[in-house]
């Protein structure tokens, strides 16, 4: 827990968020300014600044394994892509890691993210 954290707050309730699936370790929220029809955030409880500082295979395993169930769960769903900007000159700008999942938009809707 990051007292500064946007993310954090969310986790804890304090800030609210319209969250979408959750499990022991992850939360999945919908981005508050989304860049595609379906545009969520998939993020672990326990506070880590990127990637690099996630050091736990477990934790980033379950980010993956998050990804597969929105996507079992919902037919709409079954094509998606996963994004993670790490550091600031790639786009990331909350510093909690979290990988953005989008679907639902052609591909050709993405050139600006990829
Ligand atoms: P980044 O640029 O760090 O990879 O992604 C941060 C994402 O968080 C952005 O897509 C941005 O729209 C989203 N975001 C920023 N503030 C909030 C917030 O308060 N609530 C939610 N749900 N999303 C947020
Ligand atoms: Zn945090």
């Amino acid at each position: 827990m990051n007292t500064e954290c946007i993310f954090c707050k969310i986790i804890t309730g304090e800030l609210s968020a319209d969250k979408v699936a959750e499990s022991d370790n992850i939360i999945v929220i919908k981005d508050k300014f989304p860049k595609a029809s379906v545009h969520y955030l998939i993020i672990p409880k326990q506070h880590y600044r990127d990637l690099l500082e996630l050091d736990d295979c477990s934790v980033s395993g379950s980010l993956i394994q998050m990804a597969r169930s929105l996507s079992e769960h919902n037919s709409e769903l079954r094509d998606f892509k996963l994004l993670i900007n790490n550091g600031y000159s790639m786009g990331q700008r909350v510093f909690h890691v979290h990988m953005h999942f989008l679907a639902g938009s052609k591909i050709s809707d993405f050139e600006n993210l990829i």
